[in-house]
């Protein structure tokens, strides 16, 4: 039987080191031959196949085929889709946006400024009906700064943290709300209903449910991401706990389609218990390898006096093997994966180690 090729290695690996001692103290050169100060140094041991942050792939994974959306026409810079009675998704297959026709105007559901000047005909390939209500999901610039492309709207409603923070913000493209509310409000206009909710911080203070009941349609912006990887850092979560309490609070919603704000299509209760599924294991995964992971391992001896250098050693390798265990469920399953997925291990190990 011959020698196993691991011992082969360790045992040739010996040799090697073994030399370059010898040399060292031949030449009285340091005995560890490190990279310069502040510049790439060895890889961690196990180090992913799946570029860290910083590092450009040759290519990215594939996106699934079940996530290739519809071709926007490139005239028109926007497709729609007729989600119920009246109400219609607006999209340029990145961002998502709604309107809804009632009897005598029309409700629009945010304005993301990078389709905004499309709004007004879209919704005129269905009604002539003036927009009467805005509603703004939360706070943030890239899905509500395009509302002055709508014209001058009577009603704007919003969460009044939203208004907080738009107060605060003072940007001319995010006029503030006329109309704000706390935990609830129900929008009936003709025949049609939105049912508005606020189930507390997560992705952003004052970020709204919208819940269409008669197109059994649920809009929550920059929490679900069907069939996607969410975006990077949970969506840059202000409470990453929030955002674990809010998808499986929607899981139990008596929704048919949810609207997520993003991706190239809209979702189902299949896709919100995926990514929860998904979810569940990064924090298990995280969890362990906090768990498992020794301070100050793999590191040079003379910058064990440097907290920082420690810490982001120690955080490195905790996501280097969170990385490891969740890869091979989730890379074919979730479009993004490699795209996102060291950003999520370096979220969720921060969320359990200090929220
Ligand atoms: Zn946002």
């Amino acid at each position: 039987m011959s020698t196993p090729r691991a011992y082969r290695t360790t045992r040739q690996f010996g040799q090697v080191i073994g030399a370059a001692a010898l040399v060292a103290v031949l030449i009285g050169a340091p005995a560890r031959a490190g990279s310069p100060p502040g510049q790439p140094g060895a890889p961690y041991a196990n180090m992913p196949t799946l570029a860290p942050i910083g590092v450009r792939p040759d290519r990215y994974l594939p996106v699934s085929a079940d996530n290739t959306p519809p071709a926007i026409d490139p005239a028109k810079g926007y497709r729609t889709q007729k989600l119920g009675d009246g109400l219609w998704m607006v999209t340029e297959n990145a961002y998502q946006s709604m309107f809804l026709v009632y009897e005598t105007g029309v409700v629009v559901v945010d304005a993301p400024p990078t389709y905004s000047a499309h709004i007004r005909r879209a919704i005129a390939e269905v009604t002539d009906k003036p927009i009467t209500h805005v509603i703004y999901s939360h706070s943030h610039a890239d899905h509500i700064a395009g509302v002055n492309d709508l014209g001058r709207v009577p009603v704007v409603i919003a969460q009044e943290e939203t208004k907080r923070l738009l107060l605060r913000d003072a940007d001319p493209k995010r006029p503030p709300p006329t109309v704000t509310f706390k935990d609830r409000y129900t929008l009936k206009v003709g025949s049609q209903v939105l049912e508005l909710s606020y189930h507390g911080d997560a992705h952003v203070p004052g970020n709204i449910f919208i819940y269409a009941p008669r197109q059994k349609t649920l809009m929550v912006v920059d929490v679900i991401f069907p069939g996607w990887m969410p975006w990077r850092r949970f969506a840059v979560a202000h409470d990453v706990q929030g955002v674990f309490e809010q998808v499986a609070l929607i899981d139990k919603l008596p929704f048919e389609t949810i609207v997520g704000g993003h991706v190239s299509r809209t979702g189902t209760h299949a896709d919100v218990r995926t990514q929860l599924e998904f979810m569940n294991d990064l924090k298990a995964a995280a969890g362990q390898a906090l768990q498992t992971t020794a301070i100050g391992e793999e590191l040079a001896a003379e910058d064990k006096t440097n907290p920082w250098a420690v810490f982001d050693n120690y955080i490195d390798r905790v996501v280097v093997k969170c990385v490891n265990t969740v890869t091979p469920k989730w890379q074919d399953r979730l479009s993004g994966f490699d795209v996102y997925i060291w950003d999520q291990c370096f979220a969720m190990e921060q969320s359990l180690r200090i929220d």
